[in-house]
């Protein structure tokens, strides 16, 4: 970590590992380890590594803090740590270096809604929570998913109240687009040759893990895009072997659509905002661009179908009230 400590942090990070081993028993004795850099600098540090084939067996990288604390000290101090190791992996943090890498926890985009009811473009149909997007801007602040669910949840539940006492609700509907989700549902089981679903999903998350992780570059996400387009004529070749009770293979089968109109978005968002914001880093653009905190990407499909193109347009946001101008003047 020594070689990746960014000027901004120079004054206040250890120059040597004496130094920063100093920092761990006394904090006026020396300054922090580059370790406990901030965590996206962490995670570029990982990405740069492995990329550079010097990653762990399992494409990680090497934590360790069984040479720098007693097993007591570990043991009190990060317990649910040590015994995840332990239970989940077999690894002792007491006495063996962990394997880690960055990973995503949370989606910021999502389902565009109006933030009063909650409501999205389909009548009818309403979003709360981590499906839907926009609420916490490039970052989620730590804790604040859980207040998003209890106050969205409720607006969602009241906005489709509101809906059903309007009385302005579908009394009939498109059976022949019935009929044809019935079938692309069943097509996977029906199939006698074609490929595991559970194959594609690990292809799946292992490419967008590689070419749309969190450090991006344009030409990897242009490589995404092709390779998206792949994954789209696979998922069209499911096969799923059993019944349609109780079969988790197939719910994967009915779910990865879904999973290839996420993937896609993400990727075609991620090329066209050609900045670095909030969990959003671009290797070729590292600083955030103040054109592009005016709007959101709005994508939108052009034929309705999960394997249709996605276009995408830019949705302004709204001014901030000045109130909370003020609160984050403060802030500085
Ligand atoms: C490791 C980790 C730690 C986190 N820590 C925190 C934290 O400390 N504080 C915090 O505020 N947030 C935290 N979060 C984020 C938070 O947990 C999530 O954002 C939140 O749980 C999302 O809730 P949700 O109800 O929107 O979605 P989910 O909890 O994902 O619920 C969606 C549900 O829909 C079900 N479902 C999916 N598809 C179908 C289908 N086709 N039919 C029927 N059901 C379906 C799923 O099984 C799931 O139960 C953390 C997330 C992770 C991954």
């Amino acid at each position: 970590m020594f070689n990746y400590v960014p000027e901004m942090f120079r004054a206040e990070t250890a120059e040597t590992e004496e130094e920063g081993d100093k920092w761990y028993d006394d904090h006026t004795a020396g300054r922090r380890p580059p370790e406990l850099l901030p965590r996206d600098e962490v995670a570029r540090a990982i990405n740069t590594e492995v990329k550079a084939g010097r990653g762990s067996p399992h494409g990680g990288v090497f934590l360790d803090i069984a040479s720098r604390r007693t097993p007591e000290y570990i043991r009190r101090r990060l317990p649910s740590m040590y015994h995840q190791f332990m239970e989940l992996a077999g690894v002792d943090i007491t006495r063996e270096s962990m394997e880690i890498g960055p990973t995503c926890h949370y989606i910021m985009g999502g389902v565009q809604v109006i933030a009063d009811s909650a409501a999205t473009a389909v009548p009818g149909l309403f979003a709360a929570g981590e499906a839907a997007g926009g609420l916490h801007g490039a970052n989620r602040l730590g804790g604040n998913s859980l207040s998003d669910l209890v106050v969205f949840g409720r607006r969602a539940g009241m906005g489709a109240a509101e809906y059903i006492e309007a009385g302005d609700v579908a009394t009939s509907f498109n059976m022949e687009e019935a009929e044809a989700a019935v079938k692309g549902a069943l097509d996977p089981l029906n199939r006698e040759e074609g490929e595991n679903p559970y194959t594609i999903q690990h292809d799946l998350q292992e490419m967008m893990q590689a070419l749309v992780g969190i450090i991006r570059t344009g030409p990897e996400l242009e490589e995404a895009k092709d390779k998206l387009d792949e994954f789209t004529e696979r998922v069209k070749n499911i096969s799923v072997k059993g019944a349609r009770a109780y079969n988790p293979g197939w719910n994967l089968a009915t779910d990865l659509p879904s999973m290839l109109t996420v993937s896609r978005s993400t990727a075609l968002a991620a090329s066209l905002r050609k900045e670095s914001r909030g969990g959003h880093t671009r290797e070729d653009y590292p600083n955030p661009d103040p054109e592009f905190a005016k709007f959101n990407f709005a994508l939108s499909s052009d034929g309705g179908n999960w394997d249709s193109p996605i276009s995408a347009a830019q949705s302004p946001l709204l001014p901030l009230p000045d109130e909370l101008k003020a609160l984050l003047e403060e802030a500085h």
